[in-house]
C-alpha cells in the first residue's frame, strides 16, 4: 500500500504551495506509512483513495459522516434546496424548520444559533456565557480539544498569554479539581466547558465517572455559571437529545457540529432560556452561516437518525467490532485495551506507549482493506452493517498478525 502514483504526486505538488502539505488534523503525514492523503470517492462506509484503492472506513471523515457517505435521502434534500438557492441575502425557510427541530430534539434547548464549524460553536458558547453572566473566567479540562483559535488551540504558536488569560484548568473526571478551580474563580466564573467524554488524542478514552457530570451541574448552579457541553465530536452519535441525556445532566449551552448534517458544513449552539438575551446581544455571524443547503441536509440527517435510531445502530455495530477485535487479539495472544463508547472506539495495545504496535496494526489492516486510526477515537456510522464490520475484522486479522510478529 505504498504511496506511489497519484497520491504521492499530489503530495509533492501540495508541498510546494500548501504549508506543511496540509493544515490540521487531516494531514496524513501523522499517520503510519502507507496511509493515503487524497480520496477520489466515498459511498456508505467505503472510501476510495486517489489511486482507486478501496477500504472500509472506520473514521467517517473524523466524525461528520454519521449516516454513511453520500446518503441518498440527505443528498436528495441538499440538491432540492440547491436547485432553489443556497447563499442568498438571508436564510431560506428551512432555517426555521431546522431550528424548531433542534429545539424539539434537544431537551435543554430553548433556542439555537447556526454556524459552520465546531470552533464557531464552542467560541460562541464562551462568548454567550460571558455575556450572560457578566463574568470572565472559564474552566476547561486539561488536554481537552475545543477548536482551532487562540483561546483554545493546542498549539501556542502565534498565541499570546493574554488570549488565555481567563482560563482555569481542571482534570477530566476529577470533581475535586473542578471544585478547586471554581473556588479560585468565585465571583468571576462565567462557565465550565466539558466534552461529552474524555476523548483526548493519543490516550485511552474515559467515559464520565459516576457523579462527575452531576458535580459540574451543581457547581454551575451554585455559582450561577453556565455549564457548556462541547458535543461537537459526540453529538448525534451517542444520543439525539445530547450526549449527557443518559446521565440525566443537562447543560446550559451546547456546541454541535460534525455529525449534524452528515458531512455538510454546519454547526449549532443550543441554549437555555436564561441565555437567550445574551445570545441576542453578542455579535456572531459569518458570510456563509445562512447557507440553506447544509440546513436542508441537517433536517434530513436528523429525520433519518430518528427513523432508524442511529445511535442504537452504531452502538450495536461498534460492539460487534469491539467483540471481534477482542477475539482476534486473544487468538494472537495480544493484550489490548479498548476504550470509549462503542460508537466512537479506540484500540490500543498494552504497554505500547509510543504507539509503535498500534501503527503496525493499522498499517497492515489498511493494506488488507480497513481504515483504522492508531491514536484518535474512531467513528462508526449507520452504513456499517454486520458484513462491513466483518470485512473490517478480517483486515484486523492481518493487523494482529503484524503486531504478533513484532512482539517478543
Ligand atoms: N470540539 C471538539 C470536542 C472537537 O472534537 C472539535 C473537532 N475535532 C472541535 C471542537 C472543533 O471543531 P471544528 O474542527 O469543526 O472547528
Amino acid at each position: 500500500f505504498a504511496n506511489t502514483s497519484r497520491d504521492a504526486a499530489l503530495r509533492e505538488r501540495a508541498g510546494r504551495v500548501i504549508p506543511g502539505g496540509l493544515w490540521g488534523h487531516l494531514n496524513a503525514a501523522r499517520l503510519p506509512e502507507g496511509y493515503p492523503q487524497y480520496y477520489s470517492r466515498a459511498e456508505g462506509c467505503r472510501l476510495w483513495d486517489a489511486d482507486g484503492r478501496e477500504v472500509v472506513d472506520f473514521m467517517s471523515s473524523w466524525g461528520p459522516i454519521v449516516l454513511g457517505h453520500h446518503h441518498p435521502a440527505v443528498e436528495e434534500a441538499a440538491q432540492r434546496q440547491a436547485a432553489l438557492g443556497d447563499c442568498m441575502n438571508g436564510p431560506a425557510p428551512v432555517l426555521v424548520d431546522l431550528a424548531e427541530r433542534l429545539v424539539e430534539t434537544i431537551p435543554h434547548a430553548a433556542w439555537c444559533l447556526l454556524s459552520k464549524n465546531g470552533t464557531d460553536a464552542t467560541t460562541a458558547c464562551v462568548t454567550i456565557a460571558r455575556a450572560g453572566t457578566g463574568r470572565r473566567k472559564l474552566l476547561v479540562a486539561r488536554g481537552s480539544y475545543h477548536g482551532a483559535v487562540p483561546w483554545c488551540s493546542p498549539s501556542m504558536a502565534g498565541v499570546t498569554a493574554e488570549d488565555r488569560a481567563h482560563l482555569l484548568f481542571y482534570d477530566y473526571n476529577d470533581a475535586d479539581s473542578v471544585r478547586a478551580a471554581a473556588e479560585a474563580a468565585r465571583g468571576d466564573l462565567a462557565g465550565i466547558l466539558v466534552t461529552a467524554f474524555r476523548h483526548d488524542m493519543a490516550r485511552t478514552l474515559d467515559l464520565p465517572a459516576p457523579g462527575f457530570a452531576q458535580a459540574l451541574r451543581t457547581i454551575c448552579d451554585d455559582q450561577g455559571a453556565a455549564l457548556i457541553l462541547d458535543d461537537v465530536r459526540a453529538g448525534f452519535r451517542l444520543h439525539l437529545g445530547g450526549s449527557w441525556e443518559t446521565l440525566g445532566v443537562r447543560p446550559d449551552l451546547a456546541a454541535y457540529s460534525k455529525a449534524i448534517a452528515n458531512g455538510h458544513p454546519l454547526a449549532a449552539v443550543t441554549g437555555r432560556e436564561w441565555l437567550r438575551r445574551a445570545a441576542t446581544e453578542v455579535f456572531t455571524t459569518g458570510s456563509f452561516w445562512c447557507g440553506a443547503v447544509p440546513m436542508a441536509a441537517a433536517l434530513a440527517t436528523i429525520a433519518e437518525l430518528h427513523r432508524i435510531d442511529g445511535p442504537a445502530r452504531m452502538r450495536a455495530m461498534g460492539q460487534r467490532l469491539r467483540d471481534g477485535l477482542a477475539a482476534g487479539a486473544e487468538r494472537h495472544g495480544l493484550a489490548i485495551l479498548q476504550s470509549g463508547p462503542p460508537q466512537m472506539p479506540l484500540l490500543q495495545f498494552e504497554r505500547d506507549v509510543d504507539f509503535r504496535l498500534g501503527e503496525a496494526f493499522c498499517a497492515a489492516a489498511l493494506a488488507a482493506g480497513a481504515y483504522f486510526h492508531p491514536r484518535h477515537n474512531m467513528f462508526l456510522n449507520c452504513a456499517h452493517d454486520a458484513a462491513a464490520v466483518d470485512r473490517g475484522l478480517a483486515a484486523a486479522e492481518e493487523g494482529f498478525a503484524a503486531v504478533a510478529r513484532l512482539s517478543p
